[in-house]
């Protein structure tokens, strides 16, 4: 057998296995870490989502769970997540910067007055999504009626049930994502999509910085489509679980850092925030979030697999 040594352009299905085959080699002994940290939250996540279900639910109206659950776990999710990489970001300890993709200065670190200017287009743009648009939406759908949801304490699903349905939701969001991110990168309609890439090095708060346009159309909508599918047949609880662990994700892939143990990157033919941060960087190719089948299918990851096989090279 022989020894890989190298990502390649994927021309073949065997050259997408090896690929993902040496995306394993190379997390080495992080791939131990990573698996604890998955089976921790997939084993315990659902029994935190008993115990709060069954706390929350005899105390009013489902309704009620739904508009707050709905308005306020996004925010709080998107609030907590910053918090923690600006930590990480202030700390810059040493353990934790060598896995900095491009070693270049933060954007705060560049210039105070572009630092200035751009947080307050990053609250506009970002009031104008998470509570705007998310608000706007929830209500929405509040007035047309919420009754088709199931928040049965009695129907909670299982533990296995909860992940089979996130890795549903995984393979639903990642497959609309592709379609509506390639297609925001067409000449016609990019000018909603140039915001996301005003910094070519990703950052923390890169995730909600978007114009309305594309937050609905390229996020909210594949976000949404797995569930939106199962309907009556998922939990409202794991709708509430997929947005804790694809606001997680989304946050991991747009940090500026290459978490080897970062437990989405478990599963096959995953992406990874270095993926992510080519995207960026270049301004084309790797559109998936969680997985890279369709980029190797469509080969729009061509170029970020040379890109890695020429770093090996030097
Ligand atoms: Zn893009
Ligand atoms: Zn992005």
């Amino acid at each position: 057998m022989t020894k890989i040594v190298s990502y390649k352009p994927c021309e073949s299905l065997s050259d997408l296995i090896i690929n993902d085959e040496f995306r394993y080699q190379q997390k080495g002994y992080h791939l131990i870490t990573s698996a604890i940290m998955m089976f921790g939250f997939f084993y315990f996540g659902p029994d935190v989502m008993h115990a709060f279900w069954k706390l929350i639910i005899p105390l009013g109206q489902w309704k009620s769970v739904y508009l707050v659950l709905n308005i306020a776990f996004p925010l709080l999710s998107h609030l907590f997540n910053n918090l923690f990489y600006f930590a990480i970001y202030r700390m810059k300890h040493p353990s934790i910067e060598k896995y900095r993709i491009l070693n270049q200065p933060w954007p705060w670190e560049k210039s105070k007055e572009d630092w200035i200017a751009f947080r307050n287009r990053l609250f506009k743009y970002m009031s104008m999504n998470l509570i705007v648009i998310n608000i706007s939406l929830v209500v929405i759908e509040y007035l047309q009626g919420v009754d088709h949801y199931n928040y049965a304490i009695e129907n909670l699903p299982t533990k296995i049930q909860y992940f089979l349905q996130i890795v549903f939701f995984m393979i639903t969001e990642d497959f609309f994502f592709y379609f509506s991110h390639r297609f925001f990168h067409w000449r016609p309609v990019y000018r909603f999509h140039k915001i996301h890439h005003e910094h070519y090095n990703a950052f923390s708060c890169t995730v909600a910085y978007t114009h309305p346009v594309d937050y609905f159309f390229g996020s909210v909508l594949p976000f949404v489509s797995g569930f939106k599918i199962l309907g009556y047949r998922s939990h409202f609880s794991v709708y509430i679980f997929w947005q804790f662990w694809r606001i997680l994700e989304t946050y991991d892939g747009h940090c500026g850092y290459e978490f080897p143990w970062a437990m989405f990157r478990l599963f096959p033919f995953s992406g990874s925030s270095d993926y992510h941060n080519f995207h960026h960087s270049k301004n084309m190719g790797n559109y998936s979030s969680f997985f890279t089948y369709l980029d190797s299918l469509f080969k729009t990851n061509k170029d970020y697999f040379l890109f890695k096989q020429s770093q090996k090279q030097q």
